[in-house]
């Protein structure tokens, strides 16, 4: 048995590593983003045909290597530069490639799976993307795809209500987040085994701390849409909360507004989800099931009189844009344009969290005050720019985006009120599940892709859905003694936002049953999630606190982070000696401690005592 501080050292070797890895990848996307944004030709156009932004961008899109397409969506191993073919593990989210099976010629930019068939750099993109594969170069869906990958380099087309086009290159923030680069396992990297040698190492450690899980088998009847997506994905190995925080979701957008629950103000089956942890967890991959679930059963199509199907729109760079997007074109029988607009349920999808903050902290930019209007269920949004005063009326909209732990602290740390918009998210977390214990290597979606599709019919008519009377009772009950007693302690905007969400909730297990009633069982089911979603929103509220006394809290957190570097054993007492200054005791800096595991900002190991006897200690690290 090894000593303990040996282990730690191991450990804080291979965390260095880790780190180096990623700032030294987050500094070549930089280049890369400004690399290729180069080759964008400066064109404008302001004719009425598509085209030429069209195919300005195509030109551009001719020009990214097979390779950094690879590494930049999804790809599943480092690639070595310079060869002509590079074998790697294949990106495609419903193959589990656990031997390199996927060959790329980086002289003729295609690939080849052993299992998947052979593509190009849009196929890459689109599984990744969750566009079907085969199937996303149909007219409409190919041109969803072709601007995402366009955001991804930072450009954009911008569509006139008049339908004229221009390609912009969007200014590139330097905050633009790293791709979600995967660990060698897939799951944190803490916690890779070695191979036998290593073992006993391993054996020393706590696994990491469980934050509440979502016991989805008691709460998620048979034969509902919920139940067959959660057993459908339950074979990889994402954490099974993304999955079932991103299907309640998709619930939401089958239904729109058609489906609400009877409230003073009627409750809108609508969620803000932001997939929260490392790198390597899988977030991409379940955001891109749900795509692909919703693209292939309740697509939005241009054509439809009414929209009724999902409508997917990435990175959106303003509230200008997301109110556009929330009107759709009625077109007459000959299909032209009647000059009115019917609703459209939109789902905004953004790589990551700061982005959207960060858009919206520019001048004028309306984002942040849009996406608030749409999560709350208003009537109309306005978007408040002065050139071109659009309303969408009766708008439906969700939202999901990722981040990783280190990003929330940011996000609360700038003086900016980001409060009241971050509270609207659900951050879900959740421990990746173990990859031996999966033995299927493809998703099969045909059947939750079925019931989300009789739900979406269910919903042509809207309807309300009212509470039991016992129901109604219990979960006033519920709230009183859950909630109120909370009160005190935190902001009471959260926990208004609580008890707006556990409704919502409730509503969305109702429409997976098929329901007309929230039932005593339905209020059941949702308490089963409402710790976990306490725990969420405590994410938010400690964020929050954590503000108020930032600066102490920073530097515990660089003092640990030194530690850390220098390969040293961070105790509650080391960082203490470190603190004194500025701290009063041991007891605050514990505190401080306690907060940021909870925040999964750090990670704490018990340490046995060592041979000469004493106490165990616990040792705190970096996430
Ligand atoms: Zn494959």
């Amino acid at each position: 048995m090894s000593d303990g501080s040996q282990v730690s050292h191991k450990l804080l070797q291979r965390l260095a590593e880790k780190r180096a890895a990623e700032e030294a990848a987050k500094q070549q996307e930089q280049q890369d983003l400004t690399k290729w944004a180069e080759f964008v030709p400066d064109i404008e156009i302001d004719s009425p045909g598509l085209s030429r932004a069209e195919i300005a961008l195509d030109e551009f899109m001719k020009l990214i290597p097979i390779t950094e397409a690879y590494q930049r969506w999804g790809g599943q191993s480092a690639v070595s530069p310079g060869k002509k073919e590079v074998k790697v593990r294949c990106p495609n989210p419903q193959h589990t490639d656990k031997d390199p099976s996927f060959v790329m010629n980086t002289e003729k930019n295609v690939f080849n799976c052993f299992k998947c068939g052979g593509g190009d750099i849009y196929d890459i993109a689109a599984w990744h993307k969750g566009f079907p594969v085969p199937g996303y170069k149909d007219q409409a869906y190919f041109r969803d795809l072709k601007d995402s990958i366009a955001a991804d380099y930072g450009m954009q087309i911008d569509r006139s209500l008049g339908g004229s086009e221009t390609l912009y290159k969007a200014e590139v923030s330097p905050e633009t987040p790293v791709q979600e680069k995967p660990s060698q396992s897939g799951t944190n990297v803490l916690y890779t085994p070695e191979g036998a040698g290593h073992a006993e190492e391993n054996a020393d450690l706590d696994p990491p701390r469980h934050h509440e899980s979502i016991d989805w088998r008691h709460i998620l009847p048979q034969n509902t849409f919920m139940r067959a997506y959660m057993e459908a994905v339950a074979t990889d190995t994402c954490p099974e909360e993304y999955h079932f925080w991103l299907g309640l979701l998709g619930l939401g957008m089958a239904v729109g507004r058609n489906v609400t629950l009877k409230e003073r103000s009627p409750v809108k089956p609508n969620l803000y989800v932001c997939l929260t942890g490392p790198s390597g967890t899988g977030k991409s991959r379940a955001k891109s099931n749900m795509l692909k679930l919703l693209r292939d059963n309740i697509p939005y199509k241009k054509d439809d009189y009414i929209a009724t199907g999902a409508r997917i729109l990435a990175d959106a760079s303003s509230g200008e844009i997301v109110v556009r997007m929330l009107q759709h074109d009625m077109l007459d029988v000959n299909g032209k344009p009647t000059g009115q607009y019917s609703p459209v349920r939109l789902l905004l999808e953004t790589e990551e969290l700061a982005d959207i903050i960060t858009k919206s902290g520019r001048q004028g930019n309306s984002l942040k005050g849009v996406m608030s209007r749409l999560y709350d269920g208003h009537e109309t949004i306005e978007s408040n720019s002065m050139a071109n005063a659009l309303t969408a009326i009766m708008p439906f909209g969700s939202a999901i985006t990722t981040t990783q732990n280190k990003s929330i602290r940011d996000l609360f740390s700038k003086k900016d009120d980001n409060s009241g918009f971050l509270n609207r998210w659900i951050f879900a977390t959740g421990v990746p599940k173990n990859q031996l214990h999966i033995d299927r290597t493809t998703l099969d979606l045909t059947r939750a892709g079925g019931l989300i599709r009789l739900i979406h019919n269910d919903a042509e008519n809207s309807y309300s859905i009212d509470w039991e009377q016992l129901a109604d009772e219990m979960w006033k009950d519920a709230f009183d003694k859950e909630i109120v007693p909370r009160k005190n302690s935190v902001d009471t905007s959260i926990l208004e936002r609580l008890d707006l969400t556990m409704k919502k909730i409730f509503l969305l297990l109702a429409i997976n049953k098929r329901d007309k009633l929230i039932t005593v069982e339905t209020v059941k089911e949702g308490m089963l999630i409402f710790p976990y979603l306490l725990e969420s929103y405590g994410i938010v509220e400690q964020q929050i606190a954590a503000t108020e006394i930032g600066d102490d809290q920073d530097f515990v957190l660089r003092t640990i982070e030194r530690l850390n570097k220098q390969g040293k054993s961070v105790t509650a007492n080391a960082v203490y000696k470190a603190a004194k200054h500025r701290i009063p005791d041991v007891g605050t800096v514990k505190k401080i401690l306690q907060n940021f595991v909870e925040m999964h900002m750090i990670q704490d190991f018990k340490k046995p005592a060592g041979p000469s006897g004493g106490r165990p200690t616990t040792v705190y690290m970096i996430s």
